[in-house]
């Protein structure tokens, strides 16, 4: 998580001796009843106004900072204001979505032209290799984030050597965990039941095929996999059920790495925090909801 709202829960989590500083910043930056001008030129609009705190574990940048709407405006704040990073399990799972879509239409089609399934086939293996990349995504955000807030001073980031440094190792799920847990200490493998990591690894290989071999079995693929009934060659197809069953085991993974990502980031806005390195920034006030 990299967005915090400051209100009384927040305040209220952390630990008491800290408290002090959220809960002034809180009162300087929220409010109600400020004037203010529109891009459209008419003034004296009353709007609110939210404090948040914002602690990127990819730019490093540690800031309070307010942010004004119109009442009748939700905030939408959900990425970081100075590198526009979001956090890794809502963009993963917004592709997992995307992936169950895609689905319900290849059954759809797959219902309406039996006879012809060329099109729901299509979906099916576009299902498989949005999912894959969902996770190596979520990983490898997961991975660089946790990497800068264990080894980098605060406020600096190695975020770019961190990118440089995984090359396409992460491609293979297997390999980011093994990564993860030797350089920050967490077993996500171990978070997983062993039939679900096998399917894991299995659709990582058949996400390679797809991609790289027109979704035919080569002979690294058979090596690899050791799928019986399968030649060189062969066309491997796809069902919806293989994919829900995928976005199923993807989902709980991602939910139980959340948890244990989510404690290290929270230990290190409390660390910020009790620092008090931060910066103040008022975000512009844009009608259409957005910010700049
Ligand atoms: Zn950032």
């Amino acid at each position: 998580m990299i967005i915090w709202e400051i209100n009384k829960p927040f305040i209220n989590k952390l630990p008491t001796e800290i408290r002090k500083h959220p809960r002034e910043k809180l009162k300087e930056l929220s409010g109600r009843g400020t004037v203010i001008s529109t891009t459209t030129g008419e003034t004296n609009v009353f709007a609110y106004s939210k404090a948040f705190i914002i602690c990127c574990p990819f730019c490093r940048k540690f800031l309070y900072t307010s942010f004004e709407s119109v009442d009748a405006y939700e905030h939408d704040i959900s990425a970081c204001p100075k590198c526009g990073a979001i956090d890794p399990f809502e963009n993963s799972i917004t592709r997992l979505q995307n992936a169950t879509i895609i689905t319900d239409l290849a059954i759809v089609l797959a219902k309406n032209t039996p006879s012809d399934t060329t099109v729901a086939n299509i979906l099916l293996e576009q299902g498989v290799v949005i999912i894959i990349s969902a996770l190596e995504e979520f990983l490898k955000d997961v991975y660089f984030a946790l990497m800068n807030i264990t080894y980098v001073k605060p406020h600096r980031t190695l975020l770019n050597y961190f990118e440089k440094s995984t090359h396409n190792n992460f491609i293979d799920p297997g390999n980011a965990f093994v990564a993860i847990k030797k350089d920050i200490g967490i077993d996500f493998r171990g978070l997983m039941k062993e039939d679900d990591y096998k399917t894991l690894i299995l659709f990582s290989k058949i996400r390679h095929i797809i991609v790289h071999n027109s979704c035919r079995a080569d002979i690294n693929y058979l090596n690899q996999t050791h799928v019986p009934d399968i030649s060189i060659g062969d066309k491997i197809y796809i069902s919806s059920h293989d994919v829900q069953l995928l976005n199923k085991i993807v989902i709980k993974l991602l939910k139980n790495c959340q948890k244990e990502y989510n404690k290290l980031i929270w230990d290190d806005l409390v660390q910020n925090i009790r620092s008090n390195g931060y910066l103040n920034d008022k975000l512009n006030f844009i009608f259409n909801n957005t910010y700049r």
